[in-house]
């Protein structure tokens, strides 16, 4: 279990990226949403103890993250948002190096390592093959491999799937999914789906501050009878964000199809929809914006 309790971070500058965030995360796939600037990575470098909090503590299981960085690290696997070093060598060269610097100092314990790895990111047909060669999905794959050298029991990814195919993707959450059966997976995303194809637990997270914790379904329940949705022509919609809390809108065959939240029937043409997480992550981040 991984807990922060009061956790803010102030830049040098004055700018508030964390503001008293509390969390439990317990073992599994954990989703963290937000848009840009939110604080995600702010937070997972301090979890990753590569910052040190303005206040509060951070836990995970008996270690004392903020006093006892060292400790985490060795059960820590962490890949950052911008793993963007691809040197000529390859990925096997690179992961056996990896594994040396995280001190798997026997050698035959290092190549066990490396292939195990290898074949589990499903890299071992193009180990030889230079990184700077690698797709964005094979890259992205690659850093996960590094990041789980080590059996860590504590994995953290910031915004992994950004810039991946359809394919890509798919497979990169596919193993990120392997992997959570057993440890605490921190994900942090933007994107609303990474979180509810994989997340049973998740929270968002909006100008440092958690806005919504919870089990994506139980959110979506939650918000039941709320959602309402319309067809309308686009040169409607100013009237209709002046009128109505819009969480979103879409265009479709030409038209422009609008979310709202509304607790009572707005009448209008409105009809109510079952909502999607979407709808859950877009009405709170409005309400976010609104109470600013
Ligand atoms: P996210 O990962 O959700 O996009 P960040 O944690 O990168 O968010 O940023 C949160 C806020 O902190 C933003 O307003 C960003 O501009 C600011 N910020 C991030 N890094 C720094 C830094 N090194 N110095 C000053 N401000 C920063």
């Amino acid at each position: 279990m991984l807990e922060l309790d009061g956790v803010s971070h102030v830049y040098p500058n004055g700018t508030r990226a964390l503001d008293h965030v509390t969390l439990s995360i317990p073992r599994g796939m954990y989703g963290l949403l937000g848009p840009n600037g939110a604080g995600k990575s702010t937070l997972m470098r301090t979890v990753a103890t590569l910052q040190t909090p303005t206040e509060g503590s951070i836990r995970f299981g008996d270690i004392d993250v903020v006093r006892e960085p060292g400790k985490l690290r060795r059960t820590l696997g962490y890949l950052p948002q911008d793993f963007g070093v691809y040197p000529r060598v390859s990925a096997w060269e690179m992961l056996d190096h990896l594994a040396a610097l995280k001190g798997i100092a026997s050698t035959p314990d290092r190549k066990a390592t490396v292939e195990t790895l290898l074949q589990q990111t499903n890299l071992w047909p193009v180990r030889r093959k230079a990184l700077t060669s690698f797709s964005g999905g094979m890259r992205q794959r690659f850093g996960i491999a590094q990041a789980l050298i080590g059996n860590p029991e504590l994995i953290i990814v910031d915004e992994p799937t950004a810039g991946l195919d359809p394919e890509e993707r798919n497979r990169f959450l596919n193993l990120l999914a392997e992997i959570g059966e057993n440890v605490v997976v921190i994900l942090s995303t933007h994107i609303v789906e990474d979180v509810s194809d994989l997340c049973p637990l998740m929270a968002v997270i909006a100008d440092g501050r958690i806005r919504l914790e919870g089990a994506p379904a139980e959110l979506i329940r939650a918000t039941r009878g709320r959602i309402w949705m319309k067809r309308i022509d686009r040169a409607e919609l100013e009237a209709c964000r002046e009128r109505y809390a819009v969480i979103s809108t879409r265009l479709f065959a030409g038209q422009t199809i609008v979310h709202i939240l509304s607790d009572s029937d707005p009448g209008d043409g409105f009809a109510t929809l079952e909502g999607g997480l979407a709808d859950v992550y877009f009405s709170t981040l409005a309400q976010s914006r609104r109470a600013a």
